[in-house]
């Protein structure tokens, strides 16, 4: 059940329309030269990868959203646990997950936007080709 969820595409780094293939080339986010990188279209159904130019620029409201999400939780985690922290030092915390959680988060802008626009169809639809 999981499977047919966006979730799983989002979590699992799959293809939005099948969720069998590969969106991004690696799974591992912190692997720097290719995190980023993804094929052209998917491997198993075909659906296009960046249906049309430009079309990540939305991402970067998700990403910028996800930014915010992660200062909003660091900030109040670490004002939990150690209340006396001087500010400039909770600032350089902030500053430092957010940088530590940009490849994360650049791949979960990126798989949320086209999960926004793809539907799930399951494997079985190989042939219909999608020009969104
Ligand atoms: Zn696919």
């Amino acid at each position: 059940m999981f499977k047919e969820s966006k979730l799983y595409s989002i979590f699992k780094n799959k293809c939005p329309k099948c969720h069998e293939g590969q969106f991004f080339q690696t799974n591992n986010p912190y692997n720097l030269a290719e995190f980023s990188k993804m094929p052209e279209k998917c491997p198993v159904c075909g659906q296009k990868y960046e249906p049309e130019t430009g079309f990540y620029f939305g991402a970067m409201y998700v990403s910028y959203a996800l930014g915010v999400a992660i200062f909003v939780t660091v900030w109040v985690a670490t004002s939990v646990l150690t209340p006396d922290l001087a500010v400039g030092w909770l600032i350089a915390l902030v500053l430092g997950a957010i940088l530590l959680m940009f490849p994360v988060s650049f791949r979960l802008a990126r798989l949320i936007w086209i999960n926004l626009f793809v539907k799930y169809t399951g494997k079985d639809n190989k042939v219909q080709h999608n020009h969104n």
